[in-house]
């Protein structure tokens, strides 16, 4: 049987195993999901990313024979989550920290040199994914899927499928401008909302303010009994809420999930949703805020979810 697309999702009667790869800069990791999401199998091997673009084809190549020794014959069609995302347009890789992937055709060069179809999307769109069909968001109709780690990013998920667009930049709430002609962003730009949340500048905020250099972590933990700590917390907190407002005035999502070192901070959860309630276009704010269930494998959860 077929879906809509062409994809075979049963074969016999029987539905079909899902096939993940996660690529990341210092590992390639694969599972093999049963119909129900369990993980059958599951290896890595590392990436050698340095040792370019086509040896990286030919390990993602070898991992797939390895999952083939452990549970048989490969899916006609495996998901593929990567750091960067697909230029719709020309079908090549781009904004990869692996920058040996930028530019190059890597679902059509996959697809050749793994005889299946494949399907691509960034590691917040798996992560987005994942959690909605199996993790934190699973029941919830409209979901957005947030990772504040040293990035900014996020996917989302409706009815069960991710949103795409013609720019391949769904989901890219990290980089709104939050406030014109504030920090300067990587991208070019000035005020990104990841120059405001992101681990990394918050620690750099906290260091400009006090001249501490506390990680994250150490900044939150102490905030309860250090005021400049709590004050650098405080002002993380209002930028989330201006920011995550921002997209539940757009999107309304009826979940949002925050994945990511960063997202972790406990106080999200009490001052920054108080934030995003003051922000949001609403009296009240009925978004149900989650932490994630799936852990670290949501990305190559997601990742095999992609191929069916
Ligand atoms: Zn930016």
């Amino acid at each position: 049987m077929t879906d809509y697309r062409g994809i075979i999702l049963t074969v016999g009667g029987r539905l079909m195993n899902r096939w993940g790869i996660d690529l990341g800069g210092t590992k390639v990791e694969g599972v093999v999901l049963d119909p129900d999401g369990n993980i059958l199998v599951r290896n890595r091997i590392a990436t050698e990313a340095d040792q370019g673009y086509s040896h990286i084809l030919g390990r993602i190549s070898s991992l797939v024979e390895k999952l083939e020794r452990d549970v048989g014959p490969r899916a006609a069609r495996i998901g593929i989550g990567t750091p960067g995302a697909v230029e719709p347009v020309s079908g090549h890789m781009k904004n990869c920290n692996t920058t040996c992937l930028n530019g190059r055709p890597l679902a059509s060069d996959l697809a050749s040199l793994l005889g299946v179809q494949v399907e691509i999307a960034n590691d917040a769109d798996c992560f987005a994914l994942a959690e909605a069909t199996w993790g934190a968001g699973k029941g919830f109709k409209t979901v957005f899927g947030v990772i504040m780690g040293t990035g900014v990013g996020g996917g989302i998920v409706v009815q069960g499928e991710l949103l795409e667009g013609p720019n391949g930049i769904c989901g890219e709430w990290g980089h709104m401008t939050l406030y014109p002609d504030g920090n300067p962003c990587y991208c070019g730009r000035r005020g990104c909302v990841e120059t405001y949340i992101s681990g990394p500048a918050v620690e750099r905020h906290h260091r400009a303010q006090t001249g501490a250099s506390l990680s994250l972590a150490q900044i939150s933990a102490r905030a309860e009994t250090d005021e400049s700590c709590d004050k650098t917390i405080r002002w993380m907190c209002g930028n989330f809420g201006r920011a995550v407002a921002q997209v539940i005035n757009i999107v309304d999502p009826q979940a949002v999930i925050l994945g990511g070192g960063a997202g972790q901070v406990p106080y999200l959860r009490t001052w920054g949703i108080q934030a995003v309630e003051n922000h949001v276009f609403n009296d009240s704010l009925n978004t149900v805020f989650l932490p994630p269930a799936l852990g670290d494998s949501a990305g190559v959860i997601g990742a095999a979810r992609l191929a069916g």
